[in-house]
């Protein structure tokens, strides 16, 4: 590693998430937020209600719901959270990790299909739902039920006396969250993270924003999800620091820059296509946006040129890059710095604790400078393994250790890393993780299909799309717009088919695995047929 290595908490010390994210915040010299009083400064903002609250309300909120809820868990049981962002979900998660549950969130839009399939991945013994989400989950499948975070009742538990609150052991081995990522290949497994893995994220993040002083109060604004670990890690660590965050329950342009205005937001962790939108975007100049500071940007490449356009309309503002997966707890490299900042195209140098090489992946070697290759990841970051699929486990993580990223990179004589391609076969629609096996199999489904692959398209506005090559039945006329239909039906929006061609055969390998990057070729040549 090129950075200086960062000490973390003894490893046998007991120390659960909660515990170190709440102790750094006490302990933040001088304090986040520049000498304000953290007790009762307004710390987190719901901008579409105007709800918030002080730290010291989330504190006691935190215990209080721990004390609430703790008599009906074992350590080590698993909580379902479907729920859209709101000023609940960050006490939850930390309420839940202080008393050794297992956070499992998942994405509020997914489909009933998408949504049982996790349940079945993760196990939970109970699900925290909201009135509006909570349609998408059968009870019978928890044996401790549902719970409605806007009911009266988990209200009450909010505020309940934190005094019968009994301390609980979490050892940092133990798992903390359990994330969805369908990894390189297959369907969406279970991302077992433990409480180790999230200090240790916290720990760089934290470290970082403490180097760097400013001199003005930080406003974070997240549009991003907080089931995802891009929006998880971003929310411990604004946490761990004492930032103000606003939370905007979902994504939209004009929202988000009416949100900046009102809040004077500083820094927003976005993923490109945001960077794309704010690009092209007339409506930019309706808005204030001069308290902007810097934009945090991950999840999916995001193009020199992009950058570049972005600098010159918005020069006040740096675009600090990330990279990173589920798989490693969010982000294994960044930018930090000015100088690092504008090198645009990379996505900085890797994190410190943490070792990188690049391999060549017929052959499992180490390869030189400049070379491109696998990334391969090793340290405090990376997850324990797929929940119960110790197939897919062994093949991502070596026995030495390390994780096989997918990702095409090169590392320069610098040490800043390139992401080049991405080898495994994920598709990514506004950096959300798009299955391609998961949309295969719901076009098998379909009586008119004989054979299907989905590869991604690459488009500007969401990176990628995600497009079917489809070998009809004989005589049938199924179209395009049938195609698309039909899957949209059963899947989150942002999984939907865009784009379909038919074909004769699907190109495959000997063992029958489809060759999907000699489909892209052909769709972006141009040569595939409507
Ligand atoms: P996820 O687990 O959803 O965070 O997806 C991780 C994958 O997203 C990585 O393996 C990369 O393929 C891609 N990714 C994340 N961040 C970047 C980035 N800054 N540049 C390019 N690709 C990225």
């Amino acid at each position: 590693s090129l950075r200086s290595p960062l000490s973390l908490p003894p490893i046998d010390q007991p120390l659960s998430t909660s515990e170190y994210v709440l102790s750094l915040l006490r302990n933040s010299s001088p304090p986040a937020t520049a000498g304000k009083d953290v007790e009762s400064a307004t710390y987190l903002v719901d901008a579409s209600s105007g709800d918030s609250l002080t730290y010291g309300e989330l504190l006691r909120g935190v215990r209080s719901l721990a004390a609430s809820l703790q008599k009906r868990f074992t350590s080590g049981d698993v909580a379902f959270v479907l729920s859209p962002a709101s000023l609940h979900v960050p006490v939850l998660y930390l309420a839940l990790m202080s008393i050794g549950v297992v956070v499992s969130p998942a994405n509020p839009i997914g489909s009933e299909l998408e949504v049982s399939h996790q349940v079945e991945v993760s196990r939970p013994v109970i699900a925290f739902a909201t009135s509006q989400t909570v349609n998408k989950l059968r009870s019978s499948s928890f044996p401790l039920g549902v719970v409605i975070m806007d009911s009266p009742e988990f209200l009450s538990w909010l505020t309940k006396p934190e005094d019968s609150l009994i301390p609980v052991r979490v050892n940092q081995t133990d798992t903390a969250a359990i994330l969805f990522s369908s990894g390189t290949t297959g369907r969406v497994k279970g991302v077992l993270l433990t409480h180790r893995n999230i200090i240790a994220s916290t720990a760089v993040s934290h470290q970082r924003t403490i180097n760097d002083p400013v001199d003005y109060d930080r406003v974070g604004l997240f549009s991003l999800p907080l089931f995802h670990v891009f929006g998880f890690a971003m929310m411990i660590r604004a946490i761990s620091l004492g930032e103000k965050l606003v939370l905007l329950g979902r994504f939209e342009l004009e929202a988000m820059m009416k949100a900046v205005e009102k809040y004077k937001v500083t820094g927003m962790p976005v993923s490109p296509p945001l960077i794309v939108a704010l690009v092209k975007s007339e409506l930019t100049k309706k808005y204030d946006l001069g308290s902007l500071r810097s934009l945090g940007c991950g999840g999916a490449p995001l193009g020199k040129d992009i950058a570049e356009r972005f600098k010159r309309k918005f020069p006040g503002v740096d675009i600090v890059q990330g990279y990173g997966l589920t798989e490693s707890t969010g982000p294994a490299a960044a930018t930090f710095g000015p100088e690092e900042t504008v090198r645009y195209g990379s996505v900085g140098r890797i994190s410190e604790n943490i070792e990188a090489k690049i391999v060549d992946p017929s052959t499992g070697e180490a390869l030189p400078p400049g070379k491109n290759g696998e990334l391969w990841l090793r340290g405090p970051i990376i997850m324990k393994g797929y929940v119960e699929n110790e197939k897919a486990t062994a093949e991502t993580l070596d026995q030495e250790g390390w994780l096989k990223t997918g990702d095409l990179c090169y590392i320069d004589s610098e040490g800043f890393l390139y992401i080049v391609d991405r080898l495994k076969e994920l598709i990514k629609y506004k950096a959300y993780q798009v299955p391609p096996v998961e949309l295969e199999q719901i076009l098998h489904s379909n009586p008119d299909v004989v054979d299907a692959a989905v590869v991604p398209f690459p488009d500007e506005d969401a990176g990628e799309i995600p497009m079917a090559f489809i070998v009809r039945k004989p005589g049938s006329n199924l179209n395009e717009a049938q195609v698309i239909d039909f899957v949209a039906k059963q899947v989150a929006p942002y999984k939907k088919v865009r784009r379909v061609a038919f074909t004769n055969a699907i190109p495959k390998n000997p063992a029958g695995k489809i060759l999907r990057r000699e489909l892209t070729k052909i769709a972006v040549s141009g040569n595939a047929s409507k």
